[in-house]
């Protein structure tokens, strides 16, 4: 994509004079057509700095004004998007928490229904398409404007260096799954740290996302909320001038890279094919596994087969987590087949 879509601002609105500075910053910076500022924090636990609620709208009201450049928010409850359309904030996100709950999208589908709210909505905490999807058709089926979906990773009890876990297959299906849709990406979220949100937004830029929503503050530091993930502004712009830029997208883009399409699209013709196979042998051990009195799981054998097959994995220089998730995944439907029979 050759312009992609820039939203920038602050995690949370702390004072008039932070979200000036940071207006009049950004306000040099090409491609960035809306300023974030967060007005009330979900905070995972409590005690935290939990936003400034109204007051913030009207000084992001007065700014929005000066500088040309529309402000957005999230908003969680019924009375967030009230105040917001009071103080003419007309572009909001629903945050990973209420995406996750149906309820919650329910009340504020209640209260956007029939205004000119434009909404944007991040994915829910956990990997879970559906759930993304749910809250996305809840608001076009009141009517309501539906912008962007926003991928900011998932929380994990176990995460391997980024604060929330991409996995880009998620965002990739709802794409799937709604291809008109704008699908921006938060590195700010995904990476947790500044040093790897350029990292982050650059695979997203890869990936053919439509855009960016960056966290950026004047002194990250000094932040009340994610000091240790928000770029300065000068840092976004650096990050924004080194994106890859892409033009060619589809299935026209000259002989080398279809040759290597069709020899993908073999691959997988050929890996369905083994895959059916391997579910009519199980369904033959099913047959004799019943014949012998034997139970369809047998934890011994399955042992022998996962270390046989990672280690052949591991001689083709294969991801051995990778290899192993698709071994379960065959070896769960395998179980399953047999259970069937
Ligand atoms: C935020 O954007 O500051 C925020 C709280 O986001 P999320 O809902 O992605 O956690
Ligand atoms: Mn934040």
């Amino acid at each position: 994509m050759e312009n992609p879509t820039i939203i920038a601002g602050p995690c949370s609105a702390e004072s008039r004079e932070q979200l000036q500075q940071v207006v009049a910053q950004l306000a040099d910076i090409p491609n960035i057509s809306m300023i974030r500022a967060g007005v009330w924090k979900p905070r995972t636990r409590p005690g935290g700095f939990e936003g400034l609620g109204e007051p913030a709208l009207g000084w992001m009201q007065e700014l929005q004004k000066e500088y040309g450049k529309p402000f957005c928010c999230e908003v969680a409850r019924p009375e967030h998007v009230e105040l917001c359309a009071r103080h003419g904030i007309t572009n909001v996100w629903l945050g990973a928490r209420t995406t996750a709950n149906p309820f919650m999208v329910e009340e504020l589908c209640e209260t956007l229904r029939g205004s000119k709210m434009q909404v944007m909505v991040k994915n829910p905490m956990n990997p879970d398409v559906r759930l993304w999807l749910g809250a996305i058709e809840r608001l076009l089926q009141c009517g309501i404007t539906v912008t962007a979906a926003i991928h900011r990773g998932f929380s994990m009890y176990d995460n391997h260096g980024y604060r929330n876990e991409p996995l880009w297959e998620v965002p990739m299906e709802l794409h799937r799954r709604l291809p008109d849709l704008p699908l921006l990406c938060d590195p700010s979220h995904i990476a947790g740290d500044d040093s790897l949100v350029a990292t982050v937004a650059k695979a997203a830029m890869q990936l053919d996302f439509d855009g960016l929503m960056v966290e950026v503050h004047p002194h990250p530091a000094d932040a009340l909320t994610d000091a240790t993930q928000q770029l300065t502004p000068q840092a976004l712009a650096t990050l924004i001038a080194t994106l890859p830029g892409h033009t060619a997208t589809g299935y026209t883009d000259g002989p080398a890279l279809d040759l290597l399409r069709d020899k993908i699209d073999a691959l997988d013709h050929e890996l369905i094919q083994l895959l059916g196979n391997r579910m009519a042998v199980s369904r033959q051990i099913a047959e004799v596994k019943r014949q012998a009195g034997m139970s369809v799981y047998q934890p011994k054998r399955w042992e022998a087969v996962l270390t046989d097959r990672l280690k052949q994995a591991e001689g083709l220089a294969l991801d051995q987590a990778f290899v192993k998730e698709i071994l379960e995944k065959i070896h769960g439907e395998s179980v399953r087949v047999q259970m069937e029979e």
